[in-house]
């Protein structure tokens, strides 16, 4: 058993003065036990927990970390950036650079805006689709994680009907239902925000067909809406442009997040031609949006992105990692559905509706220095070499074999329990 003392110590500590010990989805509460909360460091593709165990990690920070931990030119212009100066009375150059750069990465867009987080950028992408028109409505897949923010957490704590009189909830890939929602709504669309491909936690992913998309595009043409494409996790992974780029869609908001700056705190909203004058017309701020650290990271970032083969590699390196999953699976018995694209992986079991044996696989997993994700996609690092890969699958064939061996044993998670009825 690994020594967990100091991350036993911290959660206790942090009972008294942070509500329910850690809030969010980084709160370990509905993970298995053997899930670190607290983290020392992190290198490349590995992450190191306050008792310094050391693993290979799928996760990425929930994303940022496309590149790896601590990337050597993306920390030397961070750096060099820090030198002179981050949070000052204005943006530095750097701002205007990684603009320029994320325009020319991406062919809608025209403009950008910068925030910190994921829901700033929907949230600002909403104020920008009803300022577009002065219309209210804001199409939205039932279910759909677009943040954190009163119009869209999925947690009903303090959080008022009113907050979402606007927001119209249709079937995610279900054009009837989409078209059926803009058509109860004629004449007050403001936008349709989707995202690239379904990644929602405890499901099956699955990728939109192209008609989906194509109907989107066209609804919100007829009605001049806004065709919003929240980007936050997907954006980088799979393609160097939109996502829907290759059903040869053009959005007219896009929302950027998470892998933009490889982990430094920046977010961004980025519109076509038609929606300048719109964003023009909002006020948007925070005390922390214009430091010059983040932006100069993301210019590199970008550089990265444009100049590298990030993409094919991780691409590679899911590919690797799939098959290798599927073949122990099967060689130990277990059925798995390994579902959306292989950089955003996420592995779930067949027959398992209180999630007891995935949780039972990725606890053996960390305990042996594999961080896996039971039920959030899981995210490839383009720092992952070859040896880690290698090293990755003895450790989850053993896994597997352990899973075996204490099948009679596996409990269901108390938490997941409650929540499931069981
Ligand atoms: N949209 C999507 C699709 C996301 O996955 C997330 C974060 N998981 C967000 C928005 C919100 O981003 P943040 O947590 O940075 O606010």
């Amino acid at each position: 058993m690994r020594n967990r003392s100091m991350d036993a110590e911290l959660r206790e500590r942090a009972r008294q003065v942070i509500p329910n010990g850690m809030y969010g989805h980084e709160s370990v509460r509905l993970l298995p036990a053997e899930f670190p909360q607290f983290f020392k460091s992190a290198k490349g593709a590995r992450i190191r927990d306050v008792d310094d165990n050391e693993y290979i990690d799928y996760i990425c920070a929930y994303g940022p970390n496309l590149f790896g931990y601590g990337h050597e030119a993306i920390e030397r212009a961070a750096s060099a950036q820090r030198e002179l100066g981050d949070t000052m009375n204005g943006p530095g150059a750097p701002m205007v650079e990684f603009a320029e750069a994320m325009v020319a990465q991406i062919t809608h867009a025209d403009w950008a805006m910068f925030c910190k987080n994921g829901s700033d950028a929907t949230s600002m992408a909403l104020v920008v689709a009803r300022a577009y028109r002065g219309k209210r409505k804001i199409l939205v897949a039932k279910g759909t994680y677009h943040g954190a923010a009163p119009w869209c957490t999925p947690y009903p704590g303090g959080i008022l009907p009113e907050d979402r009189a606007h927001i119209v909830y249709f079937d995610h890939n279900d054009e009837q239902s989409l078209a059926d929602a803009v058509r109860a709504n004629e004449g007050d669309i403001a936008g349709i925000i989707a995202t690239p491909f379904r990644h929602e936690v405890f499901a099956d992913q699955f990728e939109p067909g192209a008609d989906y998309a194509a109907t989107a595009r066209r609804l919100c043409d007829e009605a001049d809406a806004l065709l919003i494409i929240d980007e936050v996790r997907a954006g980088f992974r799979l393609a160097r442009d939109c996502s829907w780029a290759k059903f040869g869609i053009e959005p007219d908001l896009t929302c950027w997040g998470k892998c933009i700056a490889n982990g430094h705190p920046i977010s961004a909203l980025l519109g076509s031609e038609k929606v300048r004058k719109a964003a023009t017309e909002i006020f948007v701020t925070g005390s922390f949006w214009f430091s010059a650290v983040p932006m100069a990271a993301g210019v590199e970032t970008l550089r990265q992105i444009r100049e590298t083969g990030y993409l094919e590699r991780t691409d590679a390196m899911g590919q690797k990692l799939r098959d290798g999953l599927y073949a122990q699976a099967d060689a130990h018995g277990f059925s798995i559905r390994q579902t959306g694209p292989v950089v955003m992986p996420q592995v779930l079991f067949d027959e398992d509706p209180t999630f007891k044996v995935g949780y039972g696989w990725t606890s053996e997993c960390l305990k042996r220095g594999v961080y896996i994700h039971p039920y959030h996609n899981m995210f490839m690092s383009d720092a992952l070499t070859e040896a880690d890969m290698d090293m990755t699958l003895a450790a989850t064939d053993l896994a597997f074999e352990a899973l075996k061996r204490n099948f009679d044993t596996l409990e269901v998670h108390p938490i997941l329990a409650t929540r499931l009825g069981h």
